[in-house]
């Protein structure tokens, strides 16, 4: 990544608000924060205080003395608490702040592709109100591809499909600007409902939201075909008909199974988008390859699975987790080259 000597000393804060994770750049440092997208509140006398954010929210499930709700505010790719992510946002560039001494910083936060207008309104007047001296706005995988290494400049399409938990992104760049970018409300939290779905209707076990993603992250596969993973996992939960605990072992090529139609759906999306491009753009993208980034992208043959389906070639970069906060970090640096990938706040 180019590094200009005044980036070095600047105060320039890149955040990735994501649906499950929160990353916080700060340029000249690095990564300086990667947290749930979590905020924990109490709840008493019809008034809810905001107790913790982050690592500290996720830590108190299950574990507090007192009933405390921990939310995900942008759990669909859209915000569904405005004031519990108002708070979220504002306590971790309040965090960065204070570690780094700034005064006030200038703040470029990527948001889903499909941010509505009123969320994005939201999300730039509390990094505003937080203390930023300018805030900038860049959908998330447009951020991607930049960060994925895509050569988005020449001029030929690049497309990148982000799948993160709530949403999957897709930008199709070329010429340095955004030719397409949309999001869909399918991704990694679809692939652990329909995992709970599954273990339900096949063993009557009802399990919950972290053992059905656990399942997926460490037997999960993507491809009901290939021999890939083959260590199974024992599964306990509470019995559908008497209420017993119960364990049941499951295959990965039962988890490939149960992910049958959050697959089909991110296929279909993904098809979709190719087709509504222009035939020279889809043919580049075609003979280019697609990068997959994101936490979704980490699943087992996915890339496989998803070329298997639409007959072009899907690559996986390294860190794939990292390709937004890398690239809104590179977007940051190059700011007089990319001011065109910057959304209206
Ligand atoms: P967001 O940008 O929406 O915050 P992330 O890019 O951080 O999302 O990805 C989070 C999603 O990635 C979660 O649904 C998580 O279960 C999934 N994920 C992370 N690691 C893996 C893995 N090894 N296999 C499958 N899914 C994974
Ligand atoms: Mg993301």
């Amino acid at each position: 990544m180019r590094r200009g000597v005044t980036s070095v000393f600047s105060d320039d804060i890149a955040i990735d608000l994501g649906t499950v994770n929160t990353l916080v750049h700060v340029a000249g440092t690095g990564v300086v924060i990667d947290e749930p997208s979590m905020v924990a509140v109490r709840n008493s006398n019809g008034v809810r205080e905001v107790l913790a954010v982050g690592q500290v929210a996720k830590q108190m499930i299950g574990r507090a003395p007192e009933p405390i709700e921990t939310i995900r505010p942008l759990r669909d790719g859209v915000i569904a608490d405005f004031v519990a992510t108002e708070e979220m946002l504002r306590q971790f560039i309040k965090r960065t702040k204070t570690m780094l001494g700034f005064r006030r910083p200038r703040i470029l936060i990527c948001v889903p592709a499909g941010a509505t207008p009123v969320e994005r309104r939201v999300v730039y007047e509390t990094a505003l109100s937080a203390g930023a001296r300018r805030v900038l706005l860049v959908a998330e995988p447009v951020a991607a591809a930049i960060g994925a290494g895509l050569p988005v400049d020449e001029p030929a399409g690049s497309m990148v499909v982000d799948i993160g938990g709530g949403t999957t992104d897709i930008a199709v760049l070329s010429h340095g600007c955004v030719v397409q970018a949309r999001s869909l409300r399918c991704a990694g939290n679809a692939m652990d409902e329909a995992i709970i779905r599954y273990v339900r209707r096949r063993h009557d076990l009802r399990i919950g939201e972290t053992n059905a993603e656990r399942i997926k992250i460490e037997a999960g596969t993507a491809s009901q075909l290939l021999n890939g993973r083959t260590a199974e996992i024992h599964i306990r939960g509470r019995d559908l008909r008497h209420g017993k605990p119960k364990s049941i072992v499951l295959a990965p090529y039962d988890i490939a199974e149960a992910l049958e139609d959050p697959l089909d759906e991110l296929a279909e999306f993904v098809r979709r988008a190719l087709e509504d491009l222009h035939l020279e753009i889809s043919t580049d993208v075609c003979v280019r390859g697609i990068r997959l980034t994101g936490g979704g992208a980490r699943l087992d043959k996915l890339d496989r699975e998803l070329e298997r389906r639409i007959g072009v070639k899907f690559l996986v970069p390294d860190e794939p987790m990292r390709c937004v906060i890398n690239g809104s970090a590179a977007i940051f640096d190059q700011l007089g080259e990319r001011g065109q990938l910057l959304l209206e706040p």
